[in-house]
């Protein structure tokens, strides 16, 4: 899987890029992370890469011209049919599945925008998607890329040493994670809970299974309507839901309601 990021801050790449998992991904070769100057791209002495926007108002615009020339100059630097994507607020929300469908393509290539934003013509010269990582503004795109660039690269096979750990993940059918504990066995009083250390591991998956459902209904119940639910797990949801109105009607009856 290839990365081409467009931008007009590359030293911010450098580090959050190079360490951990990413970082031994690049160096095994299973992902390649290029980044461009737009500035690189301009023909002026001053690399101009923004101007006012027509019609007035307040900040700059990313100029279309060193954009359309990046684009055209790197789609051609390898043969791989690049998908373009625009890191936007006016995007398509980025989740875990919007992931998983871009890890499907062999290359990428991510514009990182700034000020206003950039000259809506390039989306007529290009099939662009627009991508927002949430319903807030940030500064610049890059650090949007950089997250689009972790969540894509996690799905691609041999980028997380433990594939196994992948199909826990919370989101990813539609869960979230059950609780973790590691060492020691007792904090502050605070104790592991006693079924993960009973070495039963058909019941500490029906306990993690549990506390999954638990957590979502309690945290993001809306993620239940569209989750991939196994017997056991829609059977737990029954359960939590029977005993909650139990609970509710035994309120009422001690309140003589
Ligand atoms: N005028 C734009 C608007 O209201 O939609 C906001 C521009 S924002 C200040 C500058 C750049 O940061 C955008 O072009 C985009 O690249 C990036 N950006 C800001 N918020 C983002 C978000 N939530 N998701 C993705 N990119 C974002």
């Amino acid at each position: 899987m290839r990365f081409d990021i467009i931008t007009i801050f590359p030293d911010m790449f450098s580090g959050p890029l190079s360490q951990s998992i990413l970082g031994r991904a690049q160096r095994e070769g299973i992902i390649e992370i290029h980044v461009h100057d737009l500035r690189d791209f301009t023909r002026d002495p001053h690399r101009t890469i923004d101007d006012y926007p027509y019609g007035g108002g307040a900040g700059m615009v990313f100029k279309v011209e060193p954009l359309y020339k990046a684009i055209r100059y790197i789609k051609k630097l390898v043969d791989t049919p690049a998908k373009i994507i625009s890191m936007s607020p006016q995007g398509k929300i980025f989740n875990q599945d919007k992931a998983k469908e871009l890890a499907r393509n062999d290359r990428i290539i991510i514009i990182c925008g700034h000020y206003e934003g950039i000259d809506e013509r390039i989306y007529e010269l290009f099939p662009i998607e627009e991508i927002s990582i949430g319903d807030y503004i940030l500064t610049g795109g890059e650090l949007p890329a950089m997250i689009v660039i972790d969540a894509v690269s996690r799905m691609i096979p041999n980028v997380v040493g433990n594939e196994e750990s992948l199909g826990f993940e919370s989101f990813e059918r539609g869960l979230l994670d059950y609780p973790h504990y590691t060492r020691p066995r007792v904090f502050r009083g605070i104790e592991v809970p006693e079924v993960l250390l009973s070495g039963n591991h058909k019941r500490i998956m029906a306990w993690r299974k549990r506390q999954a459902v638990i957590r979502t209904l309690l945290r993001r119940p809306e993620l239940l309507k569209t989750a991939k639910l196994s017997e056991d797990e829609r059977a737990i949801i029954k359960d939590i839901e029977k005993r909650l109105g139990e609970e509710v009607s035994h309120e009422r009856d001690n309140k003589g309601d």
